[in-house]
């Protein structure tokens, strides 16, 4: 396999493309901006899936499945939500084909089998959700509901890229329902803490925690907490949104109950999801001009054993030895394949593990036989290094948890190396250009100076920090007060 991948300093953008297809990640499909995501791919996804799910049943949450339809009468209960959506609907309006008279061999659209309500084609799933909720609350012993579902879901993106943005994405969507709201914006933080928490320790991407401006809202919220990334282009990527939906919905769809003192009151909500995206974050974070880099705790396989041998009874003698490491690895949970494959060279193997991000290489040949060591190579920094077998366990699972640390203080470093403080507009443009990454600026709190700005630079307020410093500034674009920096970018 050769990797001839165009570099990230020529084409970033073709870069990351080659990079998804050759790795085996995902491809392009007969669909629209619809992806296949291949086995590779979706086994990074599923150990992803995997530490989500478990993260949200420690915090008391239990998976459920609700329709991919919402009828249309549903979706538009909630106007800001329908809204916000509408313009990137898929709408099923026939149940049925039939032979075209006109043109033997092909089927046409059954002009009787049109359905008296449209359906919408969930781009996400609040309102049938919602109109669900309401036959299951009645009291305050009805709440809290914590329910989370893992589903696909479409919405008609004109401009799709692998991963980062699809017309149609797999997601998890979470759904609760509270008596107060003191008590739903707390798990609106909560599950910001949560996305934070595995987008960093497992990931090991690190994020900036915030909350949107109203314009960046999700529609239907009162407020939207997000986590920021920041790829190694400079540009800015929403990893996940937790929101806070007040009793918008409650009251879009009637779901009232009966708190302690007797009064009918209505529901407060959240939702929160994080999608493929995520992947595409993942490669954009960490990956290479020789390809994937996978931190340890996701990679399917952390270690990949590759023989070097001429004669068949050398094949036979390094198997046996490595039989031995293998198990014990196993034994300590460590995932490694041991590549024996007989009709491909030893270069060809270490350039397609390199490719797809295998964290952990180890080369064993007819010296280190006779020495009693294994050349062990990390994917991260592509050093290596001679270790004696007695020595290896102890040294492989030292190395993984090396890589997934360094991997997670490379990224933060080139992060913190690009968030600038800026004071004027002039220099607010310059910085975008030159340097790209975050640019931390005072704004005077509207969203006509926020269009403005977008409008002139393309960048985006992409949040307000959580743990921003109170500070009296000017608005860089208007001189307006402003009350604290907000983090600007240009972003995916
Ligand atoms: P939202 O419901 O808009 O808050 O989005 C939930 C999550 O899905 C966020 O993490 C988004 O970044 C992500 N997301 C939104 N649109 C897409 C898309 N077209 N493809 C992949 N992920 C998306």
């Amino acid at each position: 396999m050769s990797k001839n991948i165009t570099t990230r300093a020529e084409d970033y953008s073709k870069w990351y493309n080659e990079l998804v297809v050759k790795a085996d990640l995902a491809e392009n499909s007969g669909v629209r901006g619809c992806m296949v995501i291949k086995p590779y791919g979706y086994a990074i996804w599923e150990k992803l899936q995997a530490e989500l799910d478990k993260k949200f049943k420690e915090t008391g949450h239990q998976n459920a499945y609700f329709p991919l339809f919402i009828p249309k009468s549903l979706f538009e209960a909630e106007e800001k939500n329908a809204e916000g959506f509408a313009k990137e609907c898929a709408i099923v309006t026939h149940y049925r084909l039939k032979n075209d008279p006109d043109n033997p061999g092909k089927l046409m659209v059954d002009p009787d089998a049109k359905l008296e309500e449209e359906l919408i084609v969930r781009p996400t799933s609040e309102a049938i959700i919602w109109n669900t909720y309401k036959n299951w609350i009645q009291s305050y012993r009805d709440l809290p509901i914590l329910i989370n579902q893992w589903a696909n879901v479409v919405r008609w993106e004109m401009r799709t890229r692998l991963f980062l943005r699809t017309a149609e994405f797999l997601w998890q969507e979470g759904h609760t329902a509270h008596e107060t709201k003191q008590e739903a914006v707390a798990e609106a933080k909560q599950m910001q803490d949560v996305y934070a928490d595995v987008v960093e320790n497992f990931m090991a991407i690190p994020v900036v925690k915030g909350f949107k401006t109203e314009t960046e809202r999700f529609a239907g919220a009162d407020d939207t907490y997000t986590i920021e990334a920041l790829m190694q282009d400079g540009k800015a990527l929403q990893a996940g949104t937790s929101h806070f939906l007040g009793q918008n919905f409650a009251k879009a769809f009637d779901v009232k109950f009966v708190n302690k003192e007797g009064k009918q009151e209505y529901v407060w909500a959240t939702s929160w999801g994080v999608s493929t995206r995520l992947m595409g974050a993942l490669i954009m974070t960490h990956s290479d001009d020789n390809g994937l880099v996978l931190p340890p705790k996701l990679a399917p396989i952390q270690v990949v054993i590759v023989p070097i041998h001429k004669t068949d009874e050398q094949l036979q003698q390094i198997t046996d030895q490595v039989d031995v490491l293998v198990a014990e690895l196993k034994k300590i949970g460590i995932s490694v394949k041991f590549d024996d494959r007989t009709n491909l060279k030893p270069g060809w193997k270490f350039n397609e593990y390199e490719l797809k991000g295998v964290p952990v290489r180890i080369a064993v040949g007819p010296k280190d036989m006779e020495n009693g060591t294994y050349e062990i190579a990390r994917r991260d920094t592509l050093t290596k290094e001679v270790v004696s077998k007695e020595a290896a366990l102890d040294y492989i699972s030292g190395l993984l948890e090396d890589i997934q640390a360094n991997l997670f203080n490379r990224a933060l470093t080139y992060r913190d190396e690009h968030i600038t403080e800026v004071n004027s507009f002039d220099e607010f443009k310059e910085v975008l250009d030159t340097k790209g990454g975050f640019i931390s600026a005072h704004w005077d709190g509207t969203p006509e100076t926020e269009e403005k700005i977008k409008e002139l630079t393309k960048a985006t307020i992409r949040c307000i920090p959580l743990n921003r410093v109170a500070e009296e500034g000017k608005c860089v674009y208007t001189g307006a007060v402003s009350a604290g920096r907000v983090l600007f970018a240009k972003a995916y």
